[in-house]
């Protein structure tokens, strides 16, 4: 009896282990068509400048549109994308296409606003990324001041001097440099001092808990001091309230970013804000 039970056991865990196999499969051999099948979009969110009230820059985030599945976050997909190293084409393709519509809005005489790309640690440490970006540039005619590349913090967490010359190269292209979700993880402040880094943004994370959490209040406030100390410019992400917002403007912070303001939307939705010369919603009274 029990032995059978056992045997069946056996059976139902191994079938389910190879449907999830299975599912990994498919996913992995559709992600891969996915670009020559033109599945990948980018949406837009826009980010303000707290000073004056307006538009000052642009993030690119990655959807895929699966044919089954529907419209994909990158939670969805991202991780196979760097378990099976398939984020090396995909991230070029997303730098080649923030870089063209950038272009694209730039030469119908939109106000220009900086483009900002996440990229994956993947893409840094194993192939020569510093490189790709200078290719893209050129093929695409961007001004490289207009773009900036959003690392994680985990990048500043390897190996020290390797990671601090592969950050340099990049920098060299002329393209600005942002730390993602600052806070999350445990930079090195001796490599962060040392980095080419224009810009840091604060973790959503801290910015939920602002106005209720004197603690998370304390560490969004001493980000902002360290940020403006070492040179660098300071964005908060996942603004949602009228409080979070009048908190940053309150203690100096420089750029905001949310739904607050504004959410991700489409190239056209995202054109025809910049056209409207749109002041955000939210803007400081
Ligand atoms: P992230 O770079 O920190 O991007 C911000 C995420 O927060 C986006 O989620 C955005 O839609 C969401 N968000 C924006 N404002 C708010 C808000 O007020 N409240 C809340 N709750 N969320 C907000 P999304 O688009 O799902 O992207 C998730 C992450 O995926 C990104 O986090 C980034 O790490 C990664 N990602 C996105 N696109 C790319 C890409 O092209 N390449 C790589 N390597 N990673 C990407
Ligand atoms: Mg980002
Ligand atoms: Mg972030
Ligand atoms: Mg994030």
């Amino acid at each position: 009896q029990a032995k059978e039970e056992g045997r069946n056991t056996f059976r139902f865990f191994s079938a389910e282990l190879n449907d999830r196999a299975m599912s990994r499969l498919s996913m992995e051999t559709a992600l891969r068509r996915s670009l020559e099948r033109g599945e990948l979009e980018l949406r837009f969110q826009e980010q303000t400048d707290l000073k004056s009230g307006r538009v000052c820059g642009v993030e690119a985030l990655l959807r895929w549109r699966h044919p089954e599945l529907g419209l994909l976050t990158p939670a969805e997909f991202l991780p196979l994308a760097e378990e099976t190293g398939q984020i090396i084409v995909i991230g070029e393709w997303v730098l080649c296409a923030a870089c063209n519509i950038a272009l694209s809005w730039q030469r119908s005489g939109l106000p220009p606003v900086r483009i900002t790309v996440n990229i994956s640690s993947r893409q840094l440490r194993h192939y020569n990324l510093a490189q790709a970006v200078a290719r893209i540039l050129e093929e695409t005619g961007l001004d490289p001041h207009w773009l900036e590349l959003e690392l994680t913090e985990d990048v500043l967490m390897q190996s020290g001097a390797e990671a601090l010359e592969r950050i340099r190269h990049l920098k060299a292209n002329g393209v600005g440099l942002a730390i993602d979700d600052f806070g999350t993880g445990f930079s090195s402040l001796n490599l962060l001092k040392k980095a080419p880094v224009d810009r840091l943004k604060i973790d959503h994370s801290f910015i939920a808990e602002l106005v209720s959490g004197p603690a998370d209040t304390m560490v969004v406030r001493t980000i902002i001091d360290m940020a403006h100390n070492l040179g660098m410019k300071v964005i908060a992400e996942g603004v949602e309230t009228e409080e979070q917002r009048d908190f940053l403007i309150g203690h100096g912070c420089d750029e905001v970013q949310g739904f607050h303001f504004h959410r991700p939307v489409t190239e056209t939705e995202f054109r025809k804000l910049l056209e409207s010369g749109a002041l955000p919603q939210g803007r400081p009274s």
